[in-house]
């Protein structure tokens, strides 16, 4: 078998990085980008809202404050790619040097180890997802989205994560990669959806991984991902 070749784009869902019932994970992709990203934090501060932001290593250089922002706010900042090539079409070699790269600046910017890498474009293969692993990390993807990157309008956006909202949702959305505008004007009415449903928002973080997950989290848990290694590794 060629295990290089494309697959089709895994569901994540907050049972899979061990969060019980209830919980809902907003997530973000393809930024640091000003000011879509600061008008992201906004909100998330303004609603004690926290969040996950799946970025690009290249983008980080003189958004130093922005990343720091996220971490200061209860956010996770994971990694995307360095600069959104996809994954399936690097090699190897290629591969495991842009996840370094991007994990180690997160680390040297905000002092907080990656756990997780969301492939640009969900595109893996069964290669890339070995890699991710051999790397410590663990490969995340989604549950919802309203295809918000292509700019459908701020209502086709809130209606459609809206109308897919589910306990254990992860739900997609894009910080950067173009204007942004309807994202930040949507997202809003998302985080009032996410708690007329009853449902609270939290960071995608394993929680055997971070300390700064709600400590109302059963012991008993047992995540079907492998956290023991994200945790350990230093
Ligand atoms: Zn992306």
């Amino acid at each position: 078998m060629d295990d290089s070749r494309p697959i089709e784009t895994p569901v994540t869902r907050l049972a899979d990085f061990g969060h019980r019932a209830g919980r809902v994970a907003l997530t973000f992709d393809d930024g640091p980008q000003p000011p879509w990203t600061g008008e992201v934090l906004d909100i998330l501060e303004d609603t004690g809202c926290p969040a996950t932001f799946f970025v690009l290593g290249s983008q980080i250089r003189g958004n130093e404050r922005t990343l720091r922002r996220m971490t200061d706010l209860g956010c996770a900042v994971e990694v995307h790619a360095w600069d959104h090539i996809r994954m399936t079409e690097q090699d190897p070699e290629q591969r495991r040097r842009d996840i370094d790269r991007t994990r180690a600046l997160i680390r040297e910017v905000t002092g907080h180890e990656p756990t997780a890498v969301r492939p640009p474009d969900g595109r893996v293969s069964v290669a890339v997802l070995d890699a991710i692993r051999a790397a410590g990390l663990i490969p995340a993807f989604w549950s919802v989205h309203a295809r918000d990157w292509t700019r459908p309008g701020v209502e086709a956006i809130e209606s459609g994560v809206s109308s897919a909202l589910a306990d254990g949702a992860v739900v997609l959305l894009h910080d950067g990669g173009g204007d942004r505008s309807q994202t930040v004007a949507a997202l809003p009415r998302v985080i009032k959806a996410i708690r007329d449903l009853g449902l609270r928002a939290v960071s995608l973080t394993p929680v055997t991984a971070s300390q700064t997950v709600s400590p109302a989290v059963s012991p008993g848990v047992s995540p079907t991902v492998s956290p023991a290694s994200a945790a350990t590794d230093e």
